[in-house]
């Protein structure tokens, strides 16, 4: 019999939620481009509870004990003396979400004798040495398409923001401590507009246009915009031609006639800290910069000083290095950003269908039947599948 170990993130401070604001989640089949939706034979948990946190379990307990295997739900993962270390030993599978990385280096893998599988419940392993991975025998697969659609919005919400400059403006309606400084009038409407601007017109352009950035071109082409796009692999013809985008070979070039970059490639080798000093300083001044992608893609000190600089004029995204940030992170305390935590992908939408793709990856492992390849990112001591075509070893 297996043990699974699961990270997952802390409940609500104010506990595990008894109640929710929609009682129902809108029906879907498919994805986009038309691959189904994941297709467990079985499901022990109500579409649209929290499965992210530690007591939602990903609604995974039922299932696998019924099988006989032993579940490990934690959430204390960093450093020698955490749960993690301590239950990683003699785990067969481990499943993480990006949101609450259990970070799997080479060491902590070399300690993990038993590993076999690990499960990413979301996008993007590269919380996983895949490198390790490869070596040693490990399975990494996670629920690709998940929550895609989750980022796009977000990544759309964040543009609009930092470009109406959102925050400062929200700010003045609820901090009571403004009050005083406009003579008790409340608000002063020229401090709020004095860094908003329209988005229409603008040059827009995504670093990657798989299905998180060609999901964001799609949401953008509306608001009358110029739409860019750099990828390894060239779209299609007549989606370029639909959206009518303009490619570009490399990130440079692009970045250059851009007033707004949003980053959705992975973290990979080819892409770590691509955002450093000298490809800031080629960006247009005031130029945008969302990153939903992975905070590693960026120079974290960098970033802090194009925005002190005005070399750009705002950054936001959700993705950090480490996660949780640190208290002195310097994303927390930098002017004009709109950074939330890693929430973009785990909205209660998004947990539902993650939550069931791990629940058919671990039937498929279970029953051995082959998990899907578009799950695949190392399989059988290669890149395999999704990791094969988007992945650097
Ligand atoms: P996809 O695999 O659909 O798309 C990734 C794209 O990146 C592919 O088109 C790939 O190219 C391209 N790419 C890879 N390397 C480069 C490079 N060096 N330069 C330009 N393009 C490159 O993944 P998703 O769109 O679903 O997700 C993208 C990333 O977003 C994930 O890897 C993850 O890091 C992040 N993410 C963040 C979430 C969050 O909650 N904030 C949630 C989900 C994902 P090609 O395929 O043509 O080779």
């Amino acid at each position: 019999m297996a043990k699974i170990l699961c990270v997952l993130y802390p409940d609500p401070v104010t506990g595990y939620p008894e109640t929710y604001p929609r009682d129902d989640l809108p029906k879907m089949d498919r994805y986009p481009d038309g691959q189904t939706l994941p297709t467990p034979k079985g499901l022990d948990f109500q579409p649209g509870a929290m499965l992210g946190s530690v007591s939602g379990e990903l609604g995974l307990r039922k299932y696998l004990e019924g099988l006989g295997h032993t579940l490990v739900v934690i959430s204390d993962k960093e450093g020698p003396d955490s749960a993690f270390e301590r239950e990683l030993v003699d785990a067969d599978i481990v499943i993480s979400q990006p949101f609450w990385p259990a970070y799997l280096t080479a060491e902590r893998i070399a300690k993990a004798p038993k590993l076999k599988l690990a499960i990413t419940a979301g996008i993007g392993s590269d919380h996983v040495d895949l490198k390790a991975a490869i070596e040693h025998g490990v399975t990494v697969a996670e629920v690709t398409y998940s929550n895609s659609i989750s980022v796009a919005e977000h990544v759309v919400m964040m543009i609009l923001g930092l470009v109406r400059n959102y925050l400062p403006s929200y700010q003045w309606v609820v901090n009571k401590n403004l009050w005083d400084t406009t003579g008790g009038q409340g608000w002063n409407i020229a401090d709020c507009i004095s860094r908003a601007y329209d988005l229409e017109g603008m040059e827009v352009g995504t670093v990657a246009a798989g299905r998180i950035g060609l999901a964001v071109l799609r949401r953008l082409q509306p608001f009358d915009v110029q739409l860019h796009y750099t990828d390894k692999h060239r779209l299609p013809e007549a989606v370029e031609r639909e959206l009518n985008l303009t490619f570009h070979p490399d990130v440079e070039s692009m970045i250059r006639v851009c007033d707004v970059v949003t980053i959705n490639c992975p973290l990979h080798p080819e892409t770590e800290h691509l955002f450093d000093d000298n490809l800031l300083g080629k960006m247009k001044r005031g130029a945008y910069l969302i990153n939903t992608a992975r905070g590693k893609i960026c120079d974290r000190d960098a970033v802090a000083r194009a925005l002190e600089s005005g070399q750009l004029a705002g950054y936001a995204g959700d993705v950090w290095f480490p996660q949780p940030a640190p208290k002195d992170h310097p994303w927390r305390t930098m002017p004009h950003h709109g950074m939330t935590p890693h929430v973009s992908g785990t909205t209660l939408s998004a947990q539902t269908r993650y939550a069931a793709g791990t629940r058919e990856i671990l039937e498929c492992w279970f029953e051995g039947r082959p998990i899907r390849e578009e799950y695949l990112i190392v399989d059988g001591g290669k890149l395999a599948g999704t990791g094969a075509h988007s992945y650097t070893a």
